[in-house]
């Protein structure tokens, strides 16, 4: 992965930015894109080393954004990447916004990790810090895999017993994977009637659905006194919240995403949101672009662009 951005050496402490923008995956990425085209002076500030947030989890075929077939998730994540860095929109990877208060009419945040760990101030905020798998009680482990993508194909199942836990979408999806992997059998464990779609659960008449209670114990590996190899938790994702925000309540909605107008602002004047760290339906790469691509419009007009 090219993580060879250009360097801010010469970082302005002070009202450097008009913008600053929490979050690479798509919905950052677009944001940031577009208000660095819009003239604003914005800053993406990712986490990890590199661009693409859950796209980089997924090494399955993305069919789903319109006229861009051929590539895998992973392969989505890496053009993304590709493409804030050569429009050369300022960016930093390995930096982590780990608080966020509203400060002199604007707001104050603190990032850690990578070369630019530091107090900064910005007239604009946008969080677009997307989600992270629920870990219900388990922990990631050799046996265990916690949400879809690269941790299930990690996954040892050649000839094994393996329980998947959650009865939505990506609980059916990768119930067949698993199958198709030569997984010796799937159980499927989903409290409510399953929420998946009927198609998905039509493609695995072989899998054995339970509906119902359940008790799945990481440690014994076994669920309702039966013996697994390994689990598969699939209980769906929420919200990744930097610290600040979390506390603050009113700028949640009952789900603990943070609720936003449609224009893509908080509560707070100059604070927005935009992609599945909002809740927005239906999350998939190309609604949370755009809903990037909304946030940045509205910023530029604040701004008077
Ligand atoms: C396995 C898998 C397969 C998928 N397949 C498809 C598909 O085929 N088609 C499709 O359209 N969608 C697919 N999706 C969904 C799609 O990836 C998401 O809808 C999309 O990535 C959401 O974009 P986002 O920018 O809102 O959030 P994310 O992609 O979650 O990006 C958020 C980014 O913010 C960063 N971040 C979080 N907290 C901080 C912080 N405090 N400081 C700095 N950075 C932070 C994270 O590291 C991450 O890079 C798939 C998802 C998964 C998991």
């Amino acid at each position: 992965m090219n993580t060879a951005f250009p360097l801010f050496t010469n970082f302005p402490d002070d009202d450097a930015f008009e913008t600053i923008v929490i979050g690479g995956g798509p919905a950052g990425c677009a944001c940031a894109l577009w208000l660095h085209k819009l003239g604003v002076r914005a800053w993406l500030v990712e986490a990890s080393d590199a661009l693409g947030g859950l796209q980089r989890r997924s090494p399955y075929e993305n069919l789903w954004i319109p006229g861009v077939m051929g590539h895998s998730g992973e392969e989505v994540a890496r053009a993304l990447h590709h493409h804030i860095h050569v429009i050369g929109v300022p960016c930093h990877l390995n930096s982590r916004v780990s608080r966020i208060e509203a400060a002199d009419g604007g707001f104050r945040v603190r990032v850690e990790g990578g070369t630019e760990r530091g107090h900064y101030r910005t007239q604009h905020l946008v969080i677009a810090t997307g989600t992270q798998p629920v870990t219900g009680h388990f922990r990631q482990a050799h046996n265990v895999a916690i949400g879809p993508g690269y941790p299930m194909e990690n996954l040892e199942v050649g000839n094994r017993k393996i329980a998947i836990l959650g009865g939505g979408d990506n609980a059916f999806d990768q119930a067949r994977f698993v199958l198709q992997r030569g997984a010796k059998s799937v159980t499927i464990y989903s409290r409510t009637p399953p929420r998946a779609q009927t198609v998905l659960q039509a493609m695995i008449p072989q899998a054995r659905v339970c509906i119902g209670p359940y008790t799945a114990d990481q440690a014994s590996m076994i669920v309702n006194e039966e013996v697994f190899d390994a689990f598969g938790v699939m209980y769906g994702f929420e919200a990744q919240l930097p610290d600040g925000l979390d506390q603050d309540l009113e700028l949640k909605n009952e789900n603990g995403f943070i609720a936003v107008n449609r224009q893509g602002e908080t509560v707070l004047s100059g604070l927005w949101a935009c992609g599945e760290v909002t809740d927005y339906w239906h999350p998939c790469v190309t609604t949370s672009a755009a809903h990037g691509i909304q946030v940045a419009k509205q910023i530029s007009l604040r701004l008077g662009r």
